[in-house]
């Protein structure tokens, strides 16, 4: 099997990536436990974001791929959901188990396929790992449950039963995290899956299968490769897949809910974000700088999550915008490999030039750069754009109405935190919303008055395996992590059982 040759064990990953390279191998697929290339031959080059050169191939798939993970998937369903759940916890727990022993193999490649720095993809490790143990935890437990009866005689019961095939569609951003959040609460509730990584970073999710799914039945797991209107459309219009996990962007979940809808199927959408950070009046300009910096620039702002709107108290703007421009222009960009990198590069040009054209538009209307929104003129090969921090915004400018998705930290002022609040609810997104407070009186009205899935205090981006995470308004449907996380696999039965068996006087005739 070539993949076997593709073994990135540490020592001779470099060795193994040039041979690749010479050789334009190409990673298969996993369908029914085998690994395969059968019936494939166009590829997608996979790039290093940091030096533009090819990393490998994946095979382009398209609906006979799917059609053939579907029907896996579906065979392995019958078994897969009558496996006691302690035993599916112990296999769970088992994929996580796999995955810490190569977690320094696994943090090099996300390096290399996605960019950013070393130490946010030990981060995304560890929180892989840990949400196969979480939700191994979470489905050993959370089964049916008994409901106070309505009446006397009836016994009441809620039975929760996995969908069957679950699709989960994965973007390029955090490709084991968002994978993890779908997967292991679908396999948790007795569903198989089917993966389709992003086109873009599809490597970490395939050697990551390769090293830790090994020990689950054939078929439970499948990972097809390929463009989202090939391989992943295929999935999503399938109807053997009954629930579509999906995350990305708010058009690619418009198109799939399009597909899905007609026939009814479970949708879990998430979506984009137009995320604000508010900066409280109280808060010490150091401390908020550095939040600020870590909430928008994090993952080169390619995070759902990130802080892509900045509300200022008028009377500290221009203080805290020349220190913020200081501190951003202080941070290290360059290979995420590198010891010492804070910001690596995007993940494509286009994903670039899109930041170009906002900023050049926003400045073109008014906006004033501060600093950065750049190509770096000592990286001459690489996605790279320096971080830039612009003022004199307003809602005219696309900057502050569609999502970026890049390093851009546009600041507005506000008179009191009535239009604080107004404003950062200016959005038709609702993913998440951060503020920068020890007021506690603004805390509850920030909390209370925000529309967002998700409400930061003080420590923004950070989540928790028990919280929902989702968003409101066109940022989604349903919610990852924590017991909703789970329950978006369930179907829910309710069960009345009158064990009595006796005629009702409410029956007919009413005379
Ligand atoms: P994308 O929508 O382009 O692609 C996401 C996935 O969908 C990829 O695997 C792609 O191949 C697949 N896809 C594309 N078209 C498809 C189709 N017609 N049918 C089925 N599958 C299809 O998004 P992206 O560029 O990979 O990711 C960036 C976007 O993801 C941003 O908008 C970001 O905000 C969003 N995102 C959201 C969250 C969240 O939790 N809400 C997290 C991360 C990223």
């Amino acid at each position: 099997m070539e993949v076997s040759e593709c073994a990135y064990s540490e020592p001779v990953l470099n060795a193994h990536l040039a041979r690749s390279r010479e050789y334009c191998m190409t990673r298969p697929m996993l369908i029914n436990g085998e690994w395969t290339l059968e019936g494939l031959s166009e590829t997608i080059e996979i790039l290093n974001p940091a030096t533009e050169e090819m990393i490998e191939q994946v095979p382009r798939a398209g609906s006979e791929s799917a059609e053939k993970a579907v029907a896996a998937a579906q065979e392995a369903f019958p078994e897969w959901r009558r496996t006691p759940a302690a035993e599916r916890a112990a296999l769970l727990h088992e994929v996580a188990r796999k995955t810490r022993q190569h977690i320094a193999e696994l943090t090099r490649l996300l390096t290399q396929e996605v960019g950013k720095p070393l130490p946010e993809n030990e981060e995304e490790l560890e929180w892989t790992i840990n949400t196969f143990h979480y939700y191994a935890e979470l489905g050993r437990h959370d089964r049916d449950h008994v409901l106070p009866p309505g009446d006397p005689d009836p016994f009441n019961f809620v039975l929760k039963t996995p969908y069957g095939v679950a699709a989960c569609i994965v973007p390029w951003n955090y490709p084991l995290l968002l994978m993890a959040w779908k997967v292991a609460s679908a396999l948790a509730a007795g569903n198989t899956v089917l993966i389709k990584p992003s086109e873009l970073a599809p490597l970490s999710v395939l050697r990551m299968a390769e090293l830790a799914f090994d020990g689950l039945p054939p078929g439970v797991v499948n990972v097809i490769t390929g463009y989202g209107p090939e391989a992943g459309e295929p999935l999503v219009s399938h109807p053997d897949v009954r629930v579509i996990a999906f995350t990305g962007s708010l058009a690619t979940g418009q198109r799939i809910a399009s597909l899905a809808g007609p026939e009814m199927k479970k949708l879990h959408l998430e979506l984009g974000g137009k995320d604000p950070m508010v900066i409280g009046l109280d808060i010490d300009t150091d401390t908020a700088v550095r939040a600020l910096s870590y909430a928008g620039l994090l993952n080169t702002g390619q995070v759902c999550t990130s802080t892509e709107r900045v509300y200022v108290p008028r009377e500290r703007y221009a203080v805290f915008a020349e220190e913020l421009a200081d501190f951003v222009s202080s941070l290290r960009l360059g290979n995420g490999l590198q010891a010492g990198t804070d910001i690596g590069p995007m993940i494509r040009d286009h994903f670039r030039q899109k930041v170009e054209r906002q900023i050049d538009a926003a400045t073109s209307s008014g906006a004033r750069l501060l600093v950065g929104g750049n190509r770096p003129g000592d990286l001459d090969r690489g996605f790279f754009l320096q971080p830039a921090v612009l003022v004199d915004v307003d809602y005219s400018m696309e900057i502050m109405h569609e999502e970026t998705f890049g390093s851009v930290l546009p600041l507005m002022p506000y008179k009191d935190f009535d239009e604080a609040i107004q404003l950062a609810n200016d959005t038709p997104y609702g993913l998440g919303a951060s503020l920068m407070s020890n007021d506690l009186r603004l805390v509850k009205r920030f909390y209370e008055q925000v529309e967002a899935g998700t409400i930061w205090i003080n420590d923004p981006l950070t989540d928790n395996y028990a919280g929902p995470f989702g968003g409101m308004k066109m940022s989604g449907l349903g919610r990852e992590l924590g017991q909703e996380g789970i329950d978006e696999f369930y179907e829910v039965k309710h069960v009345h059982w009158d064990m009595i068996g006796a005629q009702k006087d409410f029956w007919y005739p009413y005379d």
